[in-house]
């Protein structure tokens, strides 16, 4: 499949100011559904299962989940039946109504149950041909993926930003630039309290770490927790830009780099290229938080 996501220059009175050029890499573009990083992560574990004759996604995530609904949508798309293990008690939200609308079916189960997918995978495996992807997405195949961005890039880049949840984003984008065997400091952005394990992870997957600033103190209390200062930052970078972010993934690491740009961490003339890791949906259960904040 062809896909769309361009390098778009971002002029902004603070980039302007401190002399520093910031492009997107609109990978949010890419599809509504399957968006961004998500599409990246499912490339070739689509072709992988496919390649195994296995006629069946099993996969994992919590009840707000981009890859739950990525996988159900790639596996309308792409013609796999879908099953998707959903963590915690029986809810409703509009991103699973969603997943159910793909045809994707869920099973919830309990905190303790999700902790062994490999348990849960292997009970359906005995009924059906069915292919394991990990909660997110992670892993080797994911990271296959996620090396593509660098490889479509058509400036250099002094810099460049991404959130992390799992790191697998982030060590897909470390092996694309030593394979290309650039210079570009990879910047990442834990989302989760003591992001110290992302470094962890990317090692894991074999990611290099030489070019690697892990910057783990924007996490604002943790996963998908915000404050009214993160929320201002978004409706600010939205109403400026007409550029769509959210507060759980994009806004903490363009909060991040605008923090770093204000103290001056960036020479004069330093060409940065943020990473729009896309998961827009995610937006349905906050909008609400926005209209608290002035
Ligand atoms: C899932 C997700 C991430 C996290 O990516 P990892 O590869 O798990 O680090 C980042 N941004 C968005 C928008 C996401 O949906």
């Amino acid at each position: 499949m062809e896909i769309y996501s361009p390098e778009q220059q971002v002029t902004l009175p603070l980039y302007q100011s401190k002399g520093v050029e910031v492009f997107f890499k609109r990978d949010d573009m890419i599809h509504p559904f399957i968006s961004g990083n998500k599409w990246r992560k499912l490339k070739y574990n689509l072709h992988k299962a496919n390649y195994l004759q296995k006629d069946t996604l099993v996969t994992f995530g919590g009840a707000w989940s981009n890859h739950l609904l990525a996988t159900s949508c790639a596996g309308a798309t792409y013609h796999f039946r879908t099953i998707g293990f959903v963590r915690g008690e029986a809810i409703n939200n509009p991103l699973l109504d969603m997943c159910r609308l793909f045809g994707m079916q869920l099973i919830f189960v309990s905190r303790e149950d999700y902790r062994n997918k490999q348990n849960l995978f292997q009970q359906l495996e005995n009924l059906a041909p069915c292919y394991f992807i990990d909660e997110g997405g992670a892993g080797i195949e994911a990271t296959r993926g996620c090396k593509e961005i660098i490889a479509e890039l058509h400036n250099a880049y002094d810099h460049i930003f991404c959130a992390a949840g799992t790191g697998t984003t982030a060590a897909g984008l470390a092996l694309g630039i030593t394979d290309k065997q650039l210079h570009t400091q990879l910047h990442v952005i834990p989302v989760l309290k003591n992001g110290g394990f992302i470094a962890e992870e990317m090692k894991i997957l074999d990611a290099p770490m030489e070019l690697v600033h892990l910057h783990i103190d924007y996490h604002f209390g943790g996963y998908a927790k915000s404050n009214p200062i993160l929320l201002e930052f978004v409706k600010d970078f939205v109403q400026a830009t007409g550029i769509m972010i959210e507060p759980t993934y994009s806004g903490k690491a363009l909060f991040a780099l605008h923090d770093l740009i204000q103290k001056d961490f960036f020479p004069a003339k330093s060409k940065i290229l943020f990473v729009h890791t896309g998961g827009l949906t995610g937006l349905l259960g906050q909008l609400e938080k926005f209209n608290k904040v002035q």
